[in-house]
């Protein structure tokens, strides 16, 4: 583990998720999407949740942001943010919090903005709902300072057009620009951020991350399906499947050596020589995540698609097994795995 990512996992967290289970209200019965999820996020730290479509990762998100839809209901669990529980609060006191201390950057920022409204109108408007003291006139200023620092250009005369009158990369920026300008933001979630953006544009916007995660110290979830976005910005990853943590890791030593034959998996298909270069999208491993809405089986969800898979894996689900300082690992095999792992990365 880095030191960064020590000074932040023994602070008092920023996030801390306990035993977090959602499900979907469907005909037939509940149908379990988000199973049994702990997650922690210190301050200044950006964890990078990592899981193809389907495996819960932008659900997980929704619960924290307290915008779960309206056929979702928690079974059970807890989020705790700053020291008071998310999953407790009035509606009321959640809203606050959501576009104040905690803010979102979505994948497609027309959902964040409105087409409708000119940018300066969207970017007073939230200082209207989360900083009444600051005087109109100082709001657009306030706008025009934000974005500027998001560095979109003739920040002016942005204020007074539409978005889709501005390219995507700006469009992006003044999202984030939206998400930070009450500019007390403790925890941002980031839901893959880059995904719609061309390549030169997608390495711009992950540099603004870095540079105004740093520069605000914020604590960063930075969702995506893209492991070269996490070897770039992310300290720690966590991976998800099948609506559960399947192993928590720093990123150094996720790379270096992953201990679940899942993740491993996505990691064998990335190019050697670029294993944590820019640009690369999750392979893809034979098989498919089980729809959630599946009969749910005994024993370890990822069964179905595992080359190590022995009698046990059929039998019980495996536990989230601490494996080594800041690891964790739910995989009945992982010690005798990571050994074989070793021997054949020795090999290459
Ligand atoms: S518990 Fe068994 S099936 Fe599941 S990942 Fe480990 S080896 Fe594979």
């Amino acid at each position: 583990m880095t030191n960064d990512a020590v000074a932040a996992q023994s602070a008092s967290p920023t996030l801390d998720v306990r035993g977090l289970s959602v499900a979907f209200r469907r005909r037939n019965g509940l149908v379990r999407v988000v199973r049994d999820v702990d997650l922690t996020l210190g301050p200044g730290e950006v964890l990078g949740l990592v899981g193809e479509s389907g495996s819960g990762k932008s659900i997980l998100a929704r619960a924290v942001l307290g915008t779960l839809p309206r056929q979702a209901e928690v079974l059970g669990g807890s989020i705790a943010f700053s020291g008071g529980d998310l999953m407790r609060m009035p509606p009321s006191q959640v809203r606050r919090l959501r576009g104040d201390r905690i803010a979102i950057v979505p994948q497609e920022p027309m959902t964040s903005l409105n087409p409708s409204l000119r940018i300066g109108r969207q970017l007073t408007e939230v200082l209207e709902v989360h900083r009444p003291e600051i005087r109109s006139k100082e709001r657009s200023v306030r706008a025009v300072e934000m974005l500027d620092l998001v560095g979109v250009t003739y920040a002016d005369e942005r204020l007074a057009q539409y978005p889709h009158q501005l390219s995507g990369g700006l469009r992006q920026r003044v999202a984030i620009a939206m998400a930070l300008i009450c500019g007390r933001v403790e925890l941002l979630i980031a839901d893959e951020p880059t995904t719609a953006l061309d390549v030169t544009i997608q390495a711009q916007i992950l540099d603004l991350f870095v540079r105004l995660q740093k520069s605000q110290r914020m604590s960063v979830l930075l969702i995506t399906h893209d492991l070269g976005v996490i070897a770039q910005t992310a300290q720690r990853v966590a991976v998800m499947y099948a609506g559960e943590i399947v192993e928590v890791a720093d990123v150094n030593d996720l790379f270096a050596s992953p201990r679940h034959p899942y993740t491993r998996g996505l990691l064998d298909s990335l190019p050697r020589s670029g294993r944590v270069a820019r640009k690369s999208h999750l392979p893809s491993i034979e098989g498919s995540v089980p729809s959630p809405s599946a009969a749910v089986r005994d024993g370890c969800s990822f069964a179905d698609r595992c080359a190590f898979r022995i009698a046990i894996c059929d039998q019980q689900a495996p536990p989230l097994d601490s494996a080594g300082l800041g690891r964790s690992v739910r995989c009945h095999r992982w010690a005798d795995l990571t050994a074989g792992f070793a021997r054949r990365d020795a090999l290459l």
